[in-house]
């Protein structure tokens, strides 16, 4: 069994767990009940996640640069229209369009 990723919290961890699966690599999360436990201080233990089979760690590598390369503002894409009068890409902010005015549907 072998660390591959240190995350921020474990909410980063299971995404990063299930991306894991996703894509075959069996891998579990370690140190995710270790913050907060009673009657001691909390601790900045991160959790951490752990492919068991290493000979997949590589793989599990690649797919942690994937996962954390920075990607075009999700946001803006998601709800960027199109103007059905112009055609004119709009991104979200745009209730109307820059160009003719038309209304966002
Ligand atoms: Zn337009």
């Amino acid at each position: 069994m072998k660390q591959v990723y240190t995350a921020s919290n474990i909410v980063d961890a299971q995404i990063f767990k299930d991306y894991l699966c996703g894509a075959g690599i069996e891998a579990i999360i370690k140190g995710e009940f270790l913050t907060g436990a009673v009657g001691e201080l909390p601790t900045n233990t991160y959790p951490t996640v752990w492919v068991i089979d290493e000979d997949l760690f590589d793989k599990a590598k690649e797919l942690l640069k994937i996962y954390e390369a920075p990607r075009p503002s999700d946001q803006v894409f998601h709800d960027s229209w199109t103007c059905p009068a112009c055609g004119e890409w709009m991104e979200s902010q745009f209730t109307e369009c820059w160009r003719c005015g038309r209304q966002r549907i």
